[in-house]
């Protein structure tokens, strides 16, 4: 029996797991050992069966993949098919090179080729890459790198996920997630918490306890996780599951306080998929549709007939409940391969959200566009917001353009210090703000989302970003308008009561989140929550934050978190 490690991580995605532990496999890179060639043709050949056999392999995956990512799966399997990549690769070879070597090399010089075209081609370049990793670890004998096909249902322990990698886990499949990296609000956590797949993040040290076979155990709610851990350990974490579902017990209906405050409990989508899924549950409409997550393995702008479809059917989905869109928010770890506008040093202060859309304007007319003719048809309540607003004269770009459009409710994401601390000047050009608490504590603590490492200086539990929520809210009640909070933070159910508290009128979370965020608000009255708020701003550091406000709740708490 192989020893038993406790490990803690940060918990994004509630819930409880155990089984056996696949690892995500890193590319192998190119054998440094390897005889040079020596016979064309046979070492050609070697290479030509690895290509078909990768190609294979992702056009098996393609016809199992969700709709999204089969396009994308096909395209690369043809890439694998591809004469002139074959061709190079046999040049390589004359050379005398070895046949990762060759491969690794013609791929580079294929690339070149791809790059100078530019355009679609260019973007290519990415799945040309992942060929090549494939195509080397076949002809290594080594597993292809990604996430591996599974037959039995798994926990998968990678170093990192990217967000695309994320979106095509399969929840049927995936039992949970742990990554020894990641940040609590990177979008792959994010992306996790909406698939209702039980994760942890920042688990250091977790990949060198993996061996064959190990098995693994994990509390998404706390971020612990146990290798190789014994019945009792898997007993304990039933026992545990079980005491958070009799807290949940009788979670139902529309959010309020037990005093009957009302706070309205919305869900985080990125799909139609996601809103047909969201809206069989008990909640009260959507405070935070990501349009880009539709766009994320795109090469081409959507046209506006594609997007007037989507949009109808997540409107249609939710009938007449609320429906916040966020116009698209491409830049940072979410590039749009078809709104890219270069490189940059700092992509995270660099030409993101609504500045991104000033510099392509025609991609926010477009989906302007559509969002209206898709409410003209469904005559939803439809919201629409821009994301990273950070000046009046964003604010009032964006505004005049989708009222322009005959869009009734418009509003602005507040995400940096310059939009909260003026939130009383830019609240008076819109309806309404959110609060994306994620890239708020981002841009707040100058901590950035995707370092796992700064997790401390993230969390919005720090009392300088709940002193920017607080601003915001101030100019909310100052201007009379609404203030909802769609980041991360919303779905916590200890913050969550401290957010109401400071005068949020709206939660937007995983659907999966809503449950145990409703349940704390029942336990609570307004004047509570407000007691916690000015605890929690009045403290020094996160931790007591969190300490005063879980002082001052209902003991029931504890099992909800
Ligand atoms: C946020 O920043 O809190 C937010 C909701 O937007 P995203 O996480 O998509 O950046
Ligand atoms: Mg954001």
């Amino acid at each position: 029996m192989n020893d038993r490690v406790v490990l803690h991580g940060i918990g994004v995605s509630s819930g409880t797991a155990h089984g056996l532990a696949v690892r995500i496999t890193p590319a192998a890179g190119v054998d440094t050992n390897e005889p040079a060639c020596t016979d064309v043709e046979a070492d050609g050949q070697r290479v030509r069966d690895a290509f078909s056999q990768v190609a294979e392999g992702l056009a098996a995956r393609a016809e199992k993949a969700p709709e999204a990512s089969k396009a994308i799966l096909t395209a690369t399997a043809g890439l694998a098919r591809d004469k002139a990549l074959v061709k190079g690769v046999d040049k390589q070879l004359k050379k005398g090179m070895g046949v990762t070597a060759a491969v690794h090399e013609a791929v580079e010089v294929y690339a070149g080729k791809l790059r100078k075209i530019g355009g679609y081609m260019a973007e290519r370049v990415t799945d040309l890459y992942d060929i090549r990793d494939r195509t080397i670890a076949r002809l290594r004998g080594l597993p292809e790198p990604g996430v591996p096909e599974l037959s039995e249902p798994a926990v998968l322990v990678a170093h990192d996920l990217a967000p695309a990698e994320t979106a095509t886990l399969n929840p049927e499949t995936v039992l949970g997630i742990v990554t020894a990296a990641g940040g609590p609000t990177s979008h792959t956590a994010i992306l996790a918490a909406q698939l209702g797949i039980p994760a942890a993040v920042q688990v250091v040290g977790v990949e060198e306890h993996l061996e064959e076979d190990t098995h693994i155990a994990l509390d998404g709610g706390v971020g612990e996780v146990i290798v190789n851990p014994t019945e009792t350990d898997t007993q304990e974490l039933e026992e545990r599951s079980r005491r958070r579902a009799r807290a949940l017990a009788g979670s139902s209906g529309e959010g309020s306080t037990r005093d009957g405050h009302k706070v309205k409990l919305l869900a985080n989508i990125g799909t139609a998929d996601d809103a047909r899924k969201a809206a069989t549950f008990d909640l009260e409409g959507s405070g935070l549709f990501r349009t880009e997550f539709l766009f994320l393995d795109r090469d081409s702008a959507p046209t506006v007939e594609e997007q007037v479809e989507t949009y109808t059917q997540v409107l249609e989905a939710f009938g007449d409940r609320r429906v916040v869109v966020r116009t698209i928010d491409a830049g940072a770890d979410k590039p749009l391969s078809f709104a890219n506008l270069g490189e940059e040093e700092n992509p995270a202060l660099g030409r993101r959200g609504i500045r991104l859309t000033q510099a392509k304007e025609e991609l926010l007319d477009d989906q302007l566009e559509a969002l209206a003719l898709a409410h003209r048809k469904t005559n939803a309540e439809l919201w629409v917001m821009a994301p990273m607003v950070a000046t009046v004269d964003e604010a009032k770009w964006f505004a005049s353009k989708a009222r322009g459009y005959g869009l009734p409710k418009v509003g602005i994401m507040v995400e940096t210090p310059a939009a909260a601390i003026r939130s009383r000047q830019v609240l008076s050009i819109v309806d309404f703000a959110s609060i994306g608490t994620n890239d708020l504590s981002q841009y707040t603590m100058a901590a950035d989302r995707m370092q796992g490492e700064l997790a401390h200086l993230l969390t919005p539990w720090q009392p300088a970003v709940l002193s920017m929520i607080k601003e915001t809210c101030n100019g909310g009640s100052k201007t009379g308008k609404y203030i909802g909070v769609c980041g991360e933070a919303a779905g916590d159910p200890l913050l969550a009561l401290v957010l109401v508290g400071l005068g949020v009128s709206s939660l937007s979370m995983a659907p999966k989140k809503v449950n145990a965020v409703r349940a704390a608000l029942r336990l609570h009255d307004m004047s509570t929550c407000q007691q916690m708020a000015a605890y929690a701003l009045d403290s020094w550091t996160a931790e007591d934050a969190r300490e005063a406000a879980l002082n001052v709740a209902d003991p029931v708490m504890k099992d909800l978190l």
